[in-house]
């Protein structure tokens, strides 16, 4: 049982500090778990920012290029409109793309290197516009030609393409992390679960298990008083019992001002019975005056054995008329009643008792010193009678 108990005290325990380590880990799964979705969310809006402005400045870019050659080879001035209102559209993409891209130190240096070509491609534009204007037309037309401005958009354009790809790849492994985090912090808070459910399982057996232990403690331990209280052969109040229940009667008749009696009764020419049956069957007829006695007495009354082939019997609320009663009707029944004993044979059995009437002054020593020399008398009186104290 108390290794049962130990057993389970240590389960308990084990589950409690599994319970906390998982705690610990669910709250620190659950908060990386949200530490990257805000990541994710950031990173979405920078991929979301490089891929728009990106976008932007390839329209501007084209259409700084068409407006520069339609000007060129045309002569028409009409051109030079979306020209210009590439202008300010690249100086905003430009900036966006600062914004979020230049944060991260690669793309940073693609961000750097398109903003160089695009300083060059608008140079290169000017000066070949400068030259139409001049009337340089031939000079303007075989600067076209020359292939010069298309590499360099093609350049902005692979540097546009190397940002887009680092932003998109950079996207997709941090939501990789975001959802194996999230898993993982999904796996935590199960077994977080399953570990509660398993604590509550062990606490309910446990529970039992001491409600049943606490229980099988207090059947002991009334046990072990019953047996503290009673008499090994009869089941009667034993000396002790017989002595703290007259104490609690005397406390009680003084201070109701209630009558009490003591009667002591003894078998009279035991040894007899034991040398002329032997032991055993002395100690049956014991326990027939025991029975006898619990029978002619009231309920209220303490019947018990006080050693050997004596008994008293505390009388509460009982006068000496009633003490005296109730100890003659006990005489009778034991003189008519037949105890055949194993052998066969008859015994016929007479008890003399002395009874203490209660007096103000009494204490349990005196009732019993009185009533004892009551007994006394019914032995020299001749036995087989009741005797009242003085
Ligand atoms: P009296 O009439 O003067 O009381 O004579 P008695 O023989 O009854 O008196 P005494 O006290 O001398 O003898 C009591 C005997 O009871 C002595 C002892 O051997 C016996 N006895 C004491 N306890 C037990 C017991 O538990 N069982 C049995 N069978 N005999 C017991
Ligand atoms: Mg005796
Ligand atoms: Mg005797």
């Amino acid at each position: 049982m108390f290794r049962q108990s130990g057993w389970r005290a240590q389960a308990i325990l084990a589950c409690f500090v599994l319970l906390g380590l998982m705690m610990t880990g669910a709250s620190l799964s659950a908060y990386r778990s949200a530490d990257q979705r805000t990541a994710v969310e950031a990173l979405q809006a920078r991929t979301q920012g490089i891929l728009s402005a990106s976008a932007n400045l390839k329209v501007a870019v084209l259409n700084s290029a068409r407006g520069e050659r339609g000007y060129v080879l045309t002569g028409n001035p009409a051109f030079l409109e979306p020209y210009a209102d590439a202008k300010p559209e690249i100086r905003s993409g430009l900036a966006r793309l600062h914004k979020f891209a230049g944060s991260h130190a690669a793309d940073g240096d693609h961000v750097h290197n398109i903003e160089a070509r695009l300083q060059d491609l608008a140079n290169w534009q000017e000066g070949i516009i400068g030259l139409k204007r001049n009337g340089h037309h031939q000079q303007a037309v075989n600067r076209i030609k020359s292939g010069d401005g298309k590499r360099m958009i093609e350049s902005v354009l692979d540097e546009l393409a190397h940002v887009e790809l680092h932003a998109k790849v950079t996207l997709a492994a941090s939501t990789r992390e975001a959802s194996r985090l999230s898993r993982a912090n999904e796996l935590y808070q199960y077994g977080l679960t399953l570990v509660g459910l398993i604590l509550l399982i062990i606490s309910a057996i446990a529970t039992v298990a001491v409600r049943r232990s606490i229980d099988a403690e207090t059947q002991a331990r009334d046990e072990l008083q019953r047996r503290a209280m009673t008499d090994d052969l009869t089941g009667l109040a034993n000396r002790r019992e017989l002595l703290s229940s007259l104490e609690r009667a005397i406390a009680a008749a003084r201070r109701n001002r209630r009558p009490l009696a003591l009667a002591l009764i003894d078998i009279d020419h035991f040894k007899r019975i034991n040398d002329n049956h032997g032991h055993p069957a002395g100690d049956a007829v014991i326990r027939r005056i025991a029975m006898l006695a619990v029978d002619v007495m009231r309920g209220q009354d303490t019947v018990g054995r006080l050693g050997g082939e004596e008994f008293a019997v505390v009388l509460p609320d009982a006068s000496a008329q009633d003490a005296l009663a109730a100890c003659e009707r006990l005489r009778e029944a034991v003189g008519t009643t037949d105890l055949e004993m194993e052998t066969g044979h008859q015994i016929y059995i007479t008890l003399s008792t002395g009874i203490a009437v209660f007096d103000r002054h009494d204490s349990a020593e005196t009732m019993i010193a009185r009533a004892d020399a009551a007994l006394y008398a019914a032995k020299h009186g001749g036995r087989d009678q009741v005797k009242l104290a003085a």
